[in-house]
């Protein structure tokens, strides 16, 4: 069976993702983890629409992929102008590549309506496009637009105009499905019509869109009926609802289809490029994502995690290492033992439980949790929980005393300065600090009163901070949940603190946010100055 080519489209099509957009550099990061993990093609862009492409092809041309063909990306020539003397061919041709993706159209009505020329002036459009192209050199992929709607349309236009793309050289046709709107089984007789048509000398390839939820469901219908190329994206970024996902249809078609497409080493690094492709785009993590996301692998049922701490397969379709993801279970009210202490393990707390001690745990967390704490998203705090429920707890800084005052003059932004006072070790530090908002006055003031003890705090960081009330019927006497992010370069953690006082639930989820980061291995250096109170 032959393999399957991805072709990777994050750095255009992804790109066209509300919210998203990546500088020059962004782009060529992107590629270059594009390239580790092997994917065959990246699409750098289209230099004849903004600057931005035009410098990732500069800065492409220094760099070294090691599997990876960069192409560059753009539309036929403008109609009534001979391809020569078209300005966005030249910018293509300028850009270096020795592989050009070029875009057509093939439904009859935005040929006429939304481009407003002939239908044979299209055709013609395309041939000296691709056949200019491949003149100067260039291998050419055509990317037929809207061809599943233009082929429901008119089904003879539609094949002459790739028709037209393959006899003036592209070795590769891919069909997209530009508004989405596709349905999996009509895929597979398009796809035969039109294998009968261009004959068996030309790859076929699929671009799918997801704006019914089937972007998915297309590409793999797609490579059942004989499409080699699969077009995607990471994460599945894109316009609206956004393209194939390469981070799902790679682990289908390589683990599930048995279709070569990704190495099993490669397939590792999934999880990492696609938080890495979040990151870099700043977009919140979509935990459901499927193999890769947080919760891919999560189990909460109490019934569950003692089965599958057993036989994992009876509650997962997949080995999570495959694809770089690790199985996780969360600690919540369903919560029975064994999901205490696999969580236990998981976070590294080597504590042999007799019994009596687990079932006292697992009820001490079932009444916390009736306070309206949640540890499933906490496993920080369930760290520190754990370690003070089985008196392993050492503190590493002791609260003395805080205090946070806010001011508002008349139409200023609001100001907050907060002091801590706290004790490690017997030693007294008071600090003061200004910040944007309360938490982040007292985030300031404790990490500078820590910084004395723990230098390594500076890699740390807190990254979102959410509040929620929990018990909206009692009024102004309503408990808030309050849950802090927090970072460093190596791990996430999450941590909670429940209070009817929105700045000591605070407190309390950065004082543990704080515990967790410096139980894993902070030492405070010596000689920090005690007894010296230094306000600032
Ligand atoms: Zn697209």
């Amino acid at each position: 069976m032959d393999p399957v080519l991805l072709y990777d489209t994050t750095l255009r099509d992804g790109s066209q993702g509300e919210g998203i957009s990546f500088s020059a550099e962004e782009k060529l990061k992107i590629a270059l983890r594009l390239d580790d993990i092997g994917l065959h093609f990246i699409e750098g862009g289209w230099p004849g629409s903004n600057p931005k492409d035009l410098q990732f092809f500069e800065l492409a041309r220094k760099a070294v992929f090691a599997h990876a063909r960069l192409a560059a990306f753009g539309c036929t020539r403008k109609p009534g102008r001979a391809a020569e003397n078209d300005p966005h061919l030249r910018a293509l041709l300028d850009c270096g590549t020795s592989l050009v993706t070029v875009f057509g159209k093939s439904w009859d009505f935005h040929v006429t309506a939304v481009m407003g020329t002939r239908l044979d002036e299209n055709v013609a459009m395309i041939r000296d496009t691709v056949g200019h192209l491949r003149q100067n050199g260039r291998d050419v992929i055509y990317d037929a637009e809207h061809f599943f709607d233009g082929f429901r349309a008119d089904p003879g236009y539609a094949l002459a105009t790739i028709a037209a793309a393959a006899q003036a050289g592209a070795d590769t046709v891919v069909l997209c499905d530009t508004n989405g709107g596709t349905l999996p089984f009509d895929v597979p007789e398009i796809m035969a019509r039109v294998r009968a048509h261009l004959g068996s000398g030309v790859r076929m390839g699929i671009h799918a869109h997801n704006d019914c939820g089937l972007a998915l469901a297309n590409s793999i219908a797609a490579v059942q009926a004989g499409a080699v190329m699969v077009h995607g994206t990471v994460n599945g970024y894109g316009e609206r609802c956004g393209n194939t996902d390469l981070t799902a249809v790679a682990p289908v078609l390589q683990l599930k289809m048995g279709r070569a497409c990704m190495s099993e080493a490669n397939l590792k690094k999934l999880k990492s490029l696609s938080r890495f492709v979040g990151e870099t785009a700043n977009m919140v993590p979509l935990h459901s994502r499927p193999f890769v996301g947080r919760s891919a692998f999560a189990h909460k049922g109490g019934v569950h995690v003692s089965a599958i701490m057993k036989h994992p397969e009876a509650y997962e379709h997949m080995a999570p290492e495959r694809v770089g993801n690790h199985r996780r279970v969360l600690v919540s009210d369903l919560s029975g033992r064994s999901n205490v202490e696999y969580k236990a393990r998981e976070l590294g707390l080597d504590i042999e439980l007799p019994d009596a001690d687990s079932r006292r745990i697992v009820s001490e967390i079932k009444q916390m949790e009736q306070d309206g704490y949640q540890f499933d998203a906490a496993d920080g705090s369930f760290k520190v929980l754990i370690q003070k429920l089985t008196e392993t707890f050492r503190p590493l800084f002791e609260l003395e005393s805080f205090r946070v005052t806010i001011e508002k003059d008349k139409d200023q932004p609001c100001r907050a300065h907060a002091t801590v006072k706290i004790a490690v070790d017997g030693r007294s530090e008071i600090t003061a600090a200004e910040g944007y908002g309360p938490v982040s006055a007292l985030d300031n003031a404790l990490r500078k009163a820590l910084g004395r003890f723990y230098p390594d705090l500076g890699d740390m960081r807190l990254t979102d901070f959410k509040v929620r009330v929990i018990d909206g019927s009692r009024g102004t006497a309503a408990r808030v949940r309050v849950l802090i992010d927090s970072r460093d370069p190596d791990h996430v953690w999450s941590t909670i603190g429940v209070s009817e006082d929105i700045i000591e639930a605070s407190w309390q989820a950065l004082a543990d946010s704080f515990h967790y980061k410096l139980s894993r291995g902070a030492e405070p250096v010596s000689g920090a100055n005690s007894e010296s109170p230094t306000p600032r």
